[in-house]
């Protein structure tokens, strides 16, 4: 069963929310606040596979939701609604840990292509095969079974999203991959959003894995064109 929470206050929003995804086959809880949210989650009644979250909230707002609950599992697929009227820069960084957000007012095909692909991501289990399920790379150790990253023997947390960006940047070091072929392949090939949310992901990743975020010297930027992992520099 694909279950969900939404979390919205607004009641016309939080409804065409709800019975666009019940259409599609979700079974979904619906909450008008961050607390109540929290308390759902945490009464554990339901296995959630995703939550799509508001930022804006009467009580405690949707990003201090987003860092409780993506503090306590790292699995889950968290959707976040933002207003147009938002500056998205400064959103975009209190949205760490989301794995993605769709700007109001979005139509049914948007929302559940956006629930769909996240769904599709959340609950996929299998990956390509490699030798020992280890790919290693300068100091990276990376473990496509059990999905664990390790830098110099040290463990890095990733989201799904980052996840699957190494490993798409693992599987082809040296090679220049274009972002929108980055963008099919972890959003899938109906993501009607643009193609900034792989910029945000990477830059994320690279705040996690390079010595100088800065400058970074695996994920090197192909200007006009996408990323490539770079193995000649180290
Ligand atoms: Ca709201």
């Amino acid at each position: 069963m694909k279950q969900i929470l939404i979390c919205e206050d607004e009641d016309a929003i939080r409804e065409f929310i709800k019975i666009n995804l019940e259409r599609s086959g979700y079974f979904v809880v619906d909450v008008g606040s961050g607390e109540d949210a929290l308390k759902t989650f945490e009464e554990g009644e339901h296995n959630f596979d995703i939550i799509i979250l508001d930022v804006m909230l009467p009580g405690i707002d949707g990003f201090e939701v987003l860092k409780q609950i993506r503090a306590k599992n790292k699995n889950l697929g968290i959707i976040m609604l933002t207003a147009k009227t938002q500056e998205m820069d400064k959103v975009r960084g209190l949205m760490t840990g989301a794995d993605d957000y769709i700007s109001k007012p979005f139509s049914p095909s948007e929302l559940t292509a956006r629930v769909d692909a996240i769904y599709r991501r959340v609950t996929m289990t299998e990956t390509k095969p490699t030798e020992n399920n280890i790919i290693r790379s300068g100091p990276f150790k990376f473990n496509t079974k059990t999905r664990t990253l390790l830098k110099n023997d040290k463990t890095i947390e990733l989201t799904h999203v980052e996840f699957q960006l190494m490993q798409i940047f693992l599987e082809k070091p040296n090679v220049s991959i274009e972002k929108i072929w980055i963008l099919r392949k972890i959003w899938g090939e109906e993501y009607f959003g643009d193609s900034k949310i792989v910029d945000v992901n990477v830059r994320r990743l690279r705040m996690k894995i390079e010595e100088d975020p800065s400058k970074p010297g695996y994920i090197q930027t192909i200007w006009g064109y996408g990323y490539k992992w770079d193995l000649d520099t180290h």
